[in-house]
């Protein structure tokens, strides 16, 4: 049988911080030969079967190096699709994995459908069908996994951040407690008024930076928040339907806020996506309708990414000027449905409203225009601001409660010191920022705070 070349992150459980690109198919070697450049004037199609190569992905349009990477090359039919494969060995989490899945993609692999290379292994006479469900269990609980590997790397710079500001306050202290204490001391730098405040403001911003990326990471850890809005009858049910059809459904044990509305999570080219569908929504009710104005709105804010829908075959009414203005600060994709009947809408007037925003068209009584969403939204996720800023990410809803509090006492302790207050009193506020970011990163103070600043300083030894 011969088949098409597919690619696919596939990570390997019993792992570290290891996400493989996996390519199956006729031109498997052929394509990663064109993004990988490895030692001296090394070709993958020139290595023996089953061995290892260490090297870079380069991006062969712009010469830009992606990822460093080790490369394992396969070929039929001792393989598990019993086809050429070759495995790409990045390490460096979610995002530049999936940098390396976009240009393999770019340069001729098609993106595999979920369980598809099961499937190419059991019609290749691989496995058997039974075999075949059991990889697709795994399969499932490696997608998860991959997720968790890119979340705790994340971490990771998370607590080095966090334990940088810790020393800063920890040294701002250090000084007060000098000058307090040892007024001898004046080789000792003199811990002004003026740079109190410059270093309780700089924490504060640091403090403010995590937060605003705490978005982002609320995003990996519970997707992106995805509201699909329009008028009756233009198409919300059948688009949701056909997103969670065409794509793998992701499972997730997010501990249940209460939730008056059903969420579906799917999985679209690597985005994690959560559709918020409006308990009515599925029953051709309209959102506004079922759940009231007020409530909509609530929805509405919390949205990631907004799908308007308008219906191809209608002008275009004032309640669809309405919800272009709703929502007119957020992240929307437009998407014209109806495209197999023929054209009332004046697409003019809606490349006017929609502004910068994509727009999409869309049949999908025909299952035309899905592939072109699809695409709009993992661009809009992968070539935003997430992959332009790098980001450490804050995804745990205990961590940022407690940034907000950190945050909150620095802020005291700054109106304090512009407001002249007695010295200890600051100190107390930012004793306890100090404490609260501790609690981000899990330090148990065994020392008392006085203890650590002296280990730390040495002072009057
Ligand atoms: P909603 O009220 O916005 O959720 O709209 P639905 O998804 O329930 O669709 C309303 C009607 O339009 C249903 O009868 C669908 O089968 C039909 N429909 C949805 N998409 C299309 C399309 O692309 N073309 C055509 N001709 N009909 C569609
Ligand atoms: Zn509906």
């Amino acid at each position: 049988m011969e088949f098409d070349t597919i690619a696919a992150i596939s990570t390997p459980l019993g792992e570290g911080a290891i996400a493989i690109v996996r390519l199956s198919g006729n031109e498997a070697i052929q394509i990663a030969d064109k993004i990988f450049k490895g030692v001296g004037d090394k070709r993958l199609k020139d290595v023996p079967s089953h061995t290892i190569h260490y090297g870079h992905i380069v991006d062969p349009s712009s010469g830009q190096t992606v990822e460093e990477v080790m490369v394992t090359v396969m070929r039929a039919p001792k393989t598990f699709t019993r086809e050429d494969v070759v495995e790409i060995n990045c390490h460096g989490g979610l995002f530049s994995v999936n940098r390396v899945l976009q240009l393999v993609l770019t340069n001729g692999a098609r993106l595999a459908e979920p369980g598809e290379f099961t499937k190419r292994a059991f019609l290749n006479g691989r496995i058997d069908l039974s075999q075949a469900e059991a990889v697709m269990d795994l399969i499932r609980a490696k997608t998860d996994r991959a997720m968790n590997v890119a979340l705790s790397q994340m971490e990771g710079r998370l607590s080095k951040l966090i334990r940088g500001l810790r020393q800063t306050i920890l040294e701002t202290l250090a000084h007060v407690e000098v000058n307090i204490d040892y007024p001898e001391y004046d080789d000792v730098e003199e811990m002004t008024h003026k740079m109190l405040i410059e270093k309780a403001l700089y924490v504060r911003d640091e403090i403010n930076k995590l937060l605003q990326t705490s978005q982002q990471g609320k995003i990996l850890r519970e997707g992106l928040a995805t509201v699909i809005i329009g008028r009756p009858n233009v198409g919300k049910s059948s688009l949701l339907n056909s997103l969670v059809h065409e794509n793998k459904a992701i499972v997730t044990d997010i501990p249940g806020t209460t939730r008056d509305v059903i969420e579906e999570y799917v999985n679209v080219r690597g985005v994690p996506l959560r559709l918020i569908d409006t308990a009515g929504i599925r029953e051709t009710e309209d959102i506004v309708e079922r759940i009231g104005v007020e409530r909509s709105r609530e929805v509405l804010k919390k949205a990631d990414l907004i799908l308007l829908v308008l219906n191809y075959n209608e002008e275009l009414t004032p309640e669809d000027e309405q919800l272009f203005e709703a929502v007119k600060d957020m992240d929307v994709i437009v998407i014209v449905n109806k495209t197999d009947l023929p054209q009332k809408i004046d697409m003019g007037r809606v490349r006017e409203l929609a502004g910068n925003w994509p727009i999409v068209t869309t049949s999908l009584l025909q299952e035309k225009g899905i592939d072109e969403l699809e695409e709009a939204i993992s661009s809009l996720f992968f070539t935003g601001a997430i992959e332009a800023k790098d980001l450490t990410y804050v995804s745990n809803s205990r961590h940022i409660a407690l940034l907000h509090q950190a945050k909150q006492a620095v802020e005291e302790a700054i109106s304090g010191i512009e407001a002249g207050v007695p010295i200890d009193i600051v100190q107390i506020d930012l004793t306890r920022t100090w404490e609260l970011l501790g609690e981000i990163i899990g330090d148990t103070v065994h020392e008392s705070l006085i203890d650590q600043l002296f280990s730390q300083f040495c002072l009057g030894k």
